[in-house]
């Protein structure tokens, strides 16, 4: 048997220990482990990285406790935009969305685009139109609504400013959705959805849904699904510059992953970490936050799911 592994995040942030209970803790332990081993029941049936991916980032997508699909944000006009994006290492086929609405798994809709249609990139009123043609189930302001996310959103709708998911140190609950898998084919894949941040205006869009920056697949190097201050990881390409580093430079996944997330990103004031795996089914699951949502599990059985450092 070939070697085959997945890792899972849920967002990395500022996470205050005293503030999680036993309860929360074990409730985003257990929607990870859903993820992964759903994810992983692919791997070990002989699926591809690229279903892999997409199946573990949908239950994760389902659950209200991560910012994505279900869980997702309120932006400034109490709605919610999403964004999310896939990429295939072994083709280099990409798909995303952004600023879409009503859709149940954004991830899906990205894998869609790539391969329902010409393009790599649908955003707003038009990828709600090729969603419409695809004939997709468009769920109502109800379905995504979410307590705890309004409260979040009511504390700051009347400023100028939005917050990122995990920026708050009141937070317990935040978190960015990804995956990344090696398949018995030696195939590697990423994908990633979020709901962005709280408050957003103007069309914001961060990293997530951006191929290179917070998204990124190519069996040369490294599959890499990233999450933390968006802005901060556009303007360091950061997936893109861990696959660099490893191409360019002959680093390992391990010491790319970490150069960028503990050094690179840092000097630029970037937060946040990411969810890297190599064609030999490595992974690194570095972040410079107090904490990330995590999960991972290779061929081996060995399966690690985590939130602290
Ligand atoms: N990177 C995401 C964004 O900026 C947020 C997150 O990771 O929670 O939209």
């Amino acid at each position: 048997m070939n070697t085959f592994s997945i890792a899972i995040h849920g967002g990395a942030g500022t996470l205050v220990k005293g503030m999680m209970t036993p309860e929360l803790e074990s409730r985003y332990k257990e929607a990870l482990k859903i993820a992964l081993e759903k994810g992983y029941a692919v791997l070990d049936k002989g699926g591809t990285a690229i279903d892999a991916v997409e199946e573990a980032v949908k239950l994760l997508e389902d659950s209200p406790l991560f910012n994505a699909g279900k869980g997702s944000v309120f932006t400034a006009n109490e709605t919610h935009e999403m964004d999310a994006s896939i990429m295939d290492g072994k083709t280099l086929n990409a798909g995303a969305v952004s600023l879409i609405s009503g859709i149940k798994n954004p991830v899906g809709l990205a894998r869609d685009v790539m391969e329902k249609s010409e393009h790599v990139f649908l955003a707003g009123e038009g990828a709600m139109q090729f969603a419409k043609q695809l004939d997709y189930k468009i769920e109502d302001a109800q379905y995504f609504y979410d307590e705890f996310r309004h409260k979040q959103w009511l504390e700051i709708k009347d400023t100028d400013s939005f917050q990122l998911d995990h920026a708050t140190k009141k937070d317990s609950k935040f978190g960015t959705v990804g995956a990344v898998a090696c398949d018995q084919e030696g195939n590697i894949a990423a994908a990633t959805s979020t709901g962005g941040m709280t408050n957003k205006k103007w069309g914001r869009v961060g990293d997530s849904p951006m191929i290179g920056a917070g998204n990124y697949a190519n069996n040369k190097t490294c599959a890499i699904s990233c999450t933390g201050s968006g802005e901060f990881f556009i303007r360091g390409v950061v997936a893109y510059d861990v696959a660099c580093l490893m191409e360019h430079k002959g680093l390992s996944l391990q010491e790319a992953s970490n150069e960028v997330i503990n050094k690179r990103i840092l000097e630029i004031n970037g937060d946040g970490g990411l969810i890297a795996v190599d064609v030999e089914g490595n992974i690194a699951m570095p972040f410079n936050t107090e904490g990330m949502y995590r999960a991972s599990k290779t061929f081996k059985g060995e399966a690690e799911i985590s939130i602290y450092k």
